[in-house]
């Protein structure tokens, strides 16, 4: 069967580095971005040169209409989706909780779970057996951070991936059945440039010797296991989370 993934926030980071991959591995890649047409269009063109299949597909993932008209596209121009990478996500400024306003905790909200919602329910629209399809695989980019609570950095995204959790064992059992499997990765510090959103590009450099394993790790390293989760390789998994936190 034709293997076609989309992978969202896939013009840089974690995102970029599963598109590659995943493009490697013989998928088809739908290559979702929200603002950045030109970063995307060089990940497209990367795959292309490879001799693989992408497009590169804006769309805000916070905004249903946006996220309707995005899978429209995917089919028309890869065909019926196999793979679903969950992956963009935001951040803002580090603050205690004195400085969060509503529309802020509204918008990392929106995004990181409103956003990841949406592409699973057109995703499982499209894959489920109750909908004539032939089954697939979820990934959902959560972190470590839903674990760790982020105190002092950013509660609010830590909360938004305590739900992306929630999300993916109630979703996994919802569709066990119909053919899909649904499961997380929870990465840690890795060397991406969401940490400037946060105001400290250097992070992960700051933190990486508190570490069990002294360093930080690279985008690559989360899309191997994304890359494994989706796989024949993991047929029988679903409902489960790998840790890439380096140990923490
Ligand atoms: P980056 O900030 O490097 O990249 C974010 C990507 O998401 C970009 O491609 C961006 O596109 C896209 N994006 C942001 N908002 C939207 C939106 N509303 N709709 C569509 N696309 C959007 O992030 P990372 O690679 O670091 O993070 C990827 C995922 O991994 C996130 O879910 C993050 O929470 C998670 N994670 C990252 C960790 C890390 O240490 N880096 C640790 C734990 C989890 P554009 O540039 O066009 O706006």
């Amino acid at each position: 069967m034709k293997k076609v993934a989309l992978v969202t926030g896939a013009s840089r980071g974690i995102g970029k580095a599963t598109a590659l991959l995943l493009a490697e591995q013989g998928y088809d890649v739908g290559v979702n971005y929200r603002q950045d047409h030109i970063a995307a269009n060089k990940v497209v063109e990367a795959i292309i040169a490879q001799g693989g299949k992408a497009v590169a597909l804006q769309a805000d993932i916070a905004d249903e209409e946006q996220v309707v008209a995005m899978f429209a596209r995917l089919m028309a121009e890869l065909g019926p989706i196999t793979a679903l990478v969950n992956n963009a996500g935001i951040l803002f400024q580090q603050s205690t909780i004195e400085n969060l306003t509503a529309a802020r905790i509204n918008n990392v909200l929106s995004t990181n779970v409103t956003g990841y919602f949406l592409c699973c329910r057109e995703a499982v629209k499209i894959m489920s057996a109750r909908h004539g399809g032939n089954g697939g695989a979820i990934v959902n980019v959560s972190s470590a951070a839903a674990r760790l609570g982020s105190p002092g950095e950013y509660v609010d995204y830590a909360a938004s991936k305590g739900a992306v959790d929630t999300l993916t064992t109630g979703l996994s059992l919802e569709v066990a059945a119909q053919g899909i499997r649904v499961n997380g990765v929870r990465p840690g510090f890795i060397y991406t440039e969401m940490h400037a959103s946060g105001g400290e590009a250097g992070r992960v450099d700051r933190v990486k010797s508190l570490l069990p394993m002294q360093r930080g790790g690279e985008p690559i390293e989360v899309a191997q296991a994304i890359s494994w989760l989706l796989s024949d390789a993991a047929s029988y998994v679903t409902g489960s989370f790998i840790e890439l936190a380096g140990g923490k």
